[in-house]
């Protein structure tokens, strides 16, 4: 077997560039291209993230971090703040949290959360409670010691990553991809509108939904997730952000009446989208209710999309990152990580192969493609199964319809255990993104009825209340988004 030695990259938004970028910065030796199509342009959407995506960025690619804050002027973001459940509020902090244990106190914090402010329970809940980023040295600069991640601008970035890409030494093709031509190994060539033809030994399908080497041209077929996650538009839209108004340093996630919204702060805007199903409510409606409840709203776009994975994301001398290998709705904001976390797995088998391609590597490839994108469904099945906000037609509908996949012998555990981060065994096996802490950060939160309930002993919730005190103390001297920003180069006064 030959190495390979030339690698085709199809597509220039996020997952492109970054795909690109990671097979040059890594395997400088590869002759790597990325053809894009100014006509289709990119998807435009797709800001949060989340830690594994910051660690992938600065540690795996080395960007940084200064210059990554500096050329794509991010937002921070500390987790996700939810309007979701009978609770006025909850949170899903990056860090720890539920599987927390406080000394002194027998139980880990999820027992003890309704006994006090849910927003001091533990350090990285009150971070994002108060609003605040980063701790301060001596000398004012940053401890950036806790985990983080952007709300970053897709065309922002894009542009940021095709500089990046450009000075790496990759070739940048603009043109059309009219069809692609393939015998029993894969693909053999690209044929170009304009009569161009690209040839390599490997293809990186990142050509969003269109999919076009894996789906269209390999025929690949879809695992679909719509008994699961029902949503399939949304109306994007956003204000530039009113100099005073302080940047908030968390996602944060509304009930709508036939989906959710999000609000991701960025230093000169706001943005919000509104994620329904298109079976519950029209475009007009939705883009009424948004407008409703969002008075500054400007101009809308509608942005459509199905949940749901291929079967295989690596095929013949095929594979697929970002949108073109599969796609789950973002309320979680999974699809960075994802698309980072690929790029990273496929470099490694490339490094280790010596880069020749063994058929090992497409296996472990798919195994952990599908398990990751898998994983993410049954975690988000949770916060539909469990939100008991609105009592609409398209509520009623999820909190009785939504499929639980592989998470209902999880949510049977919890009913029978409380918030028990003995969970935790359960996601060994299946290598998931989101964890036991995840997990009970949306059950409790959403407070699902359990059987289970925990009656602390009057000096365990003293020890509580102190323990939650000392943690509203300590976010006080953290910075905000704004103050973190300045500090790491931003560039300008927000
Ligand atoms: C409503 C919505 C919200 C989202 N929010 C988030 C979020 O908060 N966080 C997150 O991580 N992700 C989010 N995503 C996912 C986000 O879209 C992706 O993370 C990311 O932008 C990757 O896109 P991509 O590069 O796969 O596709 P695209 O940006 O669509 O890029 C596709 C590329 O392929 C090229 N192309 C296609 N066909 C051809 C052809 N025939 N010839 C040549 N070139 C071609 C296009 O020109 C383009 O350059 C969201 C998605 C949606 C729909």
């Amino acid at each position: 077997m030959r190495p390979i030695e030339r690698v085709a990259v199809v597509g220039g938004g996020t997952a492109g560039f970054l795909a690109a970028l990671a097979l040059k910065l890594k395997l400088p030796q590869l002759k790597v291209c990325l053809i894009r199509s100014p006509e289709i342009g990119i998807i435009g959407v797709g800001e949060g993230s989340t830690p594994p995506f910051t660690r992938f960025i600065h540690d795996f690619l080395g960007i940084p971090l200064q210059e990554f804050i500096r050329h794509t002027q991010p937002g921070l973001k500390t987790g996700t703040r939810f309007h979701w459940g009978p609770r006025s509020h909850f949170y899903f902090p990056f860090g720890l949290y539920m599987a927390m244990k406080v000394s002194d106190l027998p139980r880990a914090v999820g027992y003890y959360l309704d006994h006090g402010n849910i927003g001091h329970a533990t350090p990285a809940a009150a971070r994002m409670d108060a609003n605040r980023v980063f701790g301060f040295n001596a000398n004012k600069s940053l401890v950036i010691d806790a985990d983080y991640a952007y709300h970053v601008e897709n065309e922002r970035f894009a542009g940021y990553l095709e500089a990046r890409v450009r000075a790496a030494g990759v070739d940048i093709i603009e043109g059309n991809i009219e069809s692609a031509q393939q015998d029993e190994n894969g693909i053999t060539g690209l044929q170009l509108a304009d009569t161009r033809q690209i040839a390599a030994e490997i293809y990186i399908d990142c050509s969003g939904f269109r999919s076009l080497l894996l789906g269209k041209t390999l025929g690949e077929p879809r695992v679909d997730y719509s008994s699961t996650l029902a949503c399939d538009r949304a109306v994007v839209g956003g204000w530039a952000r009113p100099l005073g108004v302080p940047m908030l340093s968390y996602t944060l996630s509304d009930t709508m009446d036939a989906g959710w919204c999000w609000r991701i702060d960025h230093p000169d805007r706001i943005n919000r989208g509104y994620v329904y199903s298109s079976a519950f409510i029209s475009d007009d409606a939705a883009e009424q209710e948004l407008r409703l409840k969002n008075p500054g709203i400007g101009p809308t776009r509608i942005v459509k999309f199905t949940s749901g994975r291929f079967e295989r994301s690596w095929v013949k001398n095929v594979v697929a990152i970002g949108n073109a290998s599969g796609f789950v709705e973002p309320l979680e904001a999974t699809s960075l990580a994802i698309i980072a976390s690929r790029c990273q797995l496929m470099v490694e088998l490339l490094q280790d192969s010596g880069c020749t391609l063994r058929p090992a590597m497409g296996a472990l490839f798919n195994q952990n493609s599908a398990a990751i994108w898998d994983a993410v469904r049954d975690f988000l099945s949770l916060h539909y199964r469990f939100n008991t906000r609105l009592s609409t037609p398209f509520w009623v509908n999820r909190q009785n319809e939504t499929n639980m996949g592989n998470a209902q012998p999880l949510v049977d555990y919890v009913q029978q255990m409380g918030p028990s981060p003995a969970l935790t065994a359960a996601f060994v096996a299946i290598g998931a993104v989101f964890n036991a802490s995840g997990y009970l950060a949306i059950l409790t939160g959403l407070r699902m009825p359990t059987r289970y309930c925990y009656q602390p002993t009057a000096l365990e919730l003293t020890i509580w209340q102190n323990w939650c005190r000392s943690n509203l103390h300590q976010v006080q001297s953290l910075s905000t988004v704004e103050q973190a920003l300045s500090i790491l180069g931003a560039g300008r006064q927000i």
